[in-house]
């Protein structure tokens, strides 16, 4: 690809975390992936020739696992499309480039490197500690946190906040289609899978921990692969519910109530544990400006890199949500202030030099950002509204600001 083309996605896809090196041929390209595979390759189909002595299609399966490929081109005919495929390539951009797209591509190759292990919260009676359960501990995709006495079911809800439940039919201190309907009366866990395991057999006791709230009941001797293919099942389902009621539909993000029952719930944990978080309002400014000057629609994309950029900035264990029209909320959690802050910034100066585009018009976006910490605070409402006035201050300032709150 040209040089100028080359510097300028390299500059972009840095403002969103990725590193982009560049090769001279594919020999080149092949040493150094010998020592680290990269997420994906890019290449110009303009470009391409065959005198190579090897392949890009061949590179792209030089490591056991095929590093994808994304193909820019100038064209968009069907012969372009199908050099493109016989390349080895998996996506397909045409020029000029929309980046936009092809961070999106590149996220989503990133997510489904690291999928999310599947968090199963484990209330431990006879037949839950089986060989399966034990063997599923030992696995990455299966994430098991354990109890050991029914009463200790809230705290693991709130705490671990599973995606799924397994408990026994009968434990010392309660059945476990009692347990089940206790889950299930607790606000926010109507719809949590939980499976029951049991020797029981007899088909009227099981009918009725299934009525009471349970979704599949397996036999006390399951073995691992069904027991994981149940809870995969499950579990994804309840993803894509999660999904649904859960998350802003224009970003991904977790929604305005998500966010708040969050913060909430993590206000409530750290006055327990205290290892402080930090709660961060970010707007964008002038945003007014932008959809009146470019549209809507152009808003709406700017909306959703900004919160590429911020989920993409934080920890895994942190927490971004789009907050309102162009605001965000993130809820860092056991960082010192001035890493925080640091962060902001560094988030704020990159953001700032993104470029947005839409339908041919380019142009560059601001945000302000204001904090507060817990345990400055008492609630979760004394500390959103700290950060709020942080940030009205911020814009005070003239936007393109990040302020902690002051009294
Ligand atoms: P300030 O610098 O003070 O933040 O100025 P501003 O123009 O950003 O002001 P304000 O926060 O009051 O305006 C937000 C605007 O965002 C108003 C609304 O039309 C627009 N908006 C809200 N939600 C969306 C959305 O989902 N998409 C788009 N494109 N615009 C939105
Ligand atoms: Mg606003
Ligand atoms: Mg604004």
């Amino acid at each position: 690809m040209d040089h100028a083309l080359r510097e300028d996605l390299s500059d972009q896809l840095a403002n969103y975390g990725f590193e982009m090196l560049s090769f001279p041929d594919l020999e080149a390209a092949r040493l150094t992936m010998q020592a680290k595979v990269p997420l994906a390759m890019i290449a110009d189909l303009s470009e391409a020739h065959d005198e190579n002595p090897m392949t890009l299609a061949e590179l792209k399966l030089f490591r056991d696992k095929a590093v994808p490929v994304l193909i820019l081109s100038d064209e968009d005919s069907f012969q372009s499309r199908l050099q493109a495929v016989r390349f080895g390539g998996d996506f397909y951009f045409r020029k000029p480039l929309d980046l936009f797209t092809i961070v999106e591509a590149l996220d989503h190759l990133t997510d489904s490197l690291l999928p999310d292990p599947y968090r199963v919260l484990v209330v431990h009676g006879p037949a839950t500690g089986n060989p399966a359960v034990a063997a599923l501990d030992e696995s990455e995709d299966v994430l098991i946190h354990r109890i050991h006495s029914p009463d200790q079911i809230f705290d693991a809800l709130l705490q671990f906040d599973p995606e799924l439940v397994l408990l026994d039919i009968y434990y010392p201190e309660c059945l476990g289609m009692e347990l089940s309907a206790v889950v299930r009366q607790q606000d926010g866990f109507g719809g949590l899978p939980i499976l029951f395991q049991s020797t029981e057999t007899d088909p009227r006791k099981t009918g009725a921990a299934l009525r009471r709230g349970g979704d599949e009941i397996l036999s006390a001797h399951v073995d691992p692969g069904q027991l994981y293919r149940s809870i995969a099942l499950r579990v994804e389902r309840y993803r894509t519910v999660i999904a649904q009621t859960v998350r802003d539909s224009l970003t991904g993000l977790n929604n305005h109530t998500t966010t708040r029952k969050k913060l909430e719930t993590e206000v409530l944990r750290n006055g327990r544990q205290g290892d402080g978080l930090a709660f961060a309002m970010v707007d964008i400014d002038k945003f007014k400006h932008v959809n009146d000057t470019y549209g809507h629609s152009a808003g709406d994309r700017v909306i959703q890199n900004l919160a590429r950029l911020l989920k993409q900035r934080v920890r895994r264990e942190d927490i971004v949500g789009r907050y309102g029209g162009e605001e965000f909320a993130i809820i860092f959690l056991g960082l010192d202030r001035s890493n925080v802050e640091d962060r902001l910034n560094q988030i704020r100066d990159d953001f700032s030099q993104v470029i947005h585009s839409y339908e041919g018009h380019q142009f560059k976006c601001t945000f302000s950002c204001g904090v507060a910490y817990f345990p400055d605070f008492d609630t979760a409402q004394q500390l959103n509204d700290a950060a709020d006035q942080a940030l009205y201050a911020a814009k005070g300032q003239g936007g393109n600001t990040v302020r902690q709150y002051h009294q």
